[in-house]
């Protein structure tokens, strides 16, 4: 099917050449190799080209074969014979086919940006992708003199889950926690999945008091579904504060975040801590 639709963009083109006067046989040659090119990208772009892409590139079709039609002598008085329709397929299609396709391409690609950012499991961002934005959330806190904060979220005992109840009741509670964590949060902080069972928060523009309220209500008990989880799921989370004084600001409140995090998983987990770490401080 595929190639009898480029097969007739082809032949059809070639059939009015050989049996028609043809008034400007450059033209027509130059029109029927368009028509071709679109039918291929059309033909080989149908499973992955965006709908508004592949309708824009019909509009481009029909307005190709309007245009080599025009060239042949007996047909032309038939496709100029009313202003509109030939104001419409020649001109107002073209316009038409080049704006879906550029809209259809920025929205292939914005699609393919975003799920290159994103964490497909639990619909967060990923390692990389937290990364760049932080750093350009830091950047901005150095302009605004303001505190950012961060926070590491890990699941207690998560491989118990696993090992009893299964891998796929594990993918089930990584997906609930991740939207317990961002039912916490405020719209503009960042959560992303760090790997594992381990999620972490950056809050700009979020002072310690404020970053320490935002554990408590993380740390509130997580609303697991009993058929999804017929268990408690408890968290340990870590938490830290940086002023916008210094460079490396990503390692810096990851290094002491986590050194935050440890410290609760050694206290014996289910638990919270914020620490500052003064000896980073210039
Ligand atoms: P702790 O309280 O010290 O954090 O113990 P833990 O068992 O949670 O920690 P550990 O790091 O030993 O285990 C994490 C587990 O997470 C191990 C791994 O099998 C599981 N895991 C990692 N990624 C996935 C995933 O995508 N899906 C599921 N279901 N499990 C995962
Ligand atoms: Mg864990």
């Amino acid at each position: 099917m595929n190639y009898l639709l480029i097969a007739i963009s082809a032949l059809f083109p070639a059939f009015l050449y050989l049996s028609f006067q043809i008034l400007d046989k450059t033209d027509f040659l130059l029109e029927a190799a368009s028509l071709i090119l679109l039918t291929t990208i059309y033909v080989f772009g149908r499973t992955t080209l965006a709908c508004t892409v592949k309708l824009g590139l019909v509009s481009l079709m029909v307005c190709k074969t309007h245009e080599f039609l025009e060239e042949v002598s007996e047909f032309k008085s038939l496709v100029n014979g009313n202003v509109v329709v030939d104001v419409f397929v020649g001109d107002v299609l073209a316009l038409l086919g080049l704006a879906l396709i550029a809209y259809g391409i920025h929205n292939m690609f914005r699609r393919q940006r975003r799920m290159a950012e994103i964490e497909p499991l639990t619909n967060t961002f990923n390692k990389r992708a937290i990364e760049q934005l932080s750093k350009k959330e830091l950047d901005r806190s150095l302009r605004y003199l303001t505190d950012t904060s961060m926070i590491l979220v890990d699941i207690d005992h998560f491989k118990k889950v696993n090992d009893e109840y299964g891998h796929q009741v594990g993918d089930r509670v990584l997906v609930l926690v991740a939207e317990h964590l961002r039912k916490q949060i405020r719209g503009y902080d960042l959560l992303a999945r760090w790997g594992g069972d381990e999620f972490i928060i950056l809050c700009p523009n979020t002072s310690p008091t404020e970053v320490e309220e935002v554990m408590t209500r993380l740390q509130k008990s997580i609303p697991l579904p009993i058929e999804a989880a017929p268990f408690d799921v408890t968290l340990s989370i870590g938490g830290t504060t940086v002023a916008p004084l210094a460079e490396n600001q990503f390692e810096r409140l990851f290094f002491q975040a986590d050194k935050a995090l440890y410290k609760v998983k050694n206290n014996g987990r289910n638990n919270r801590c914020h620490f500052h770490d003064l000896s980073y401080d210039i």
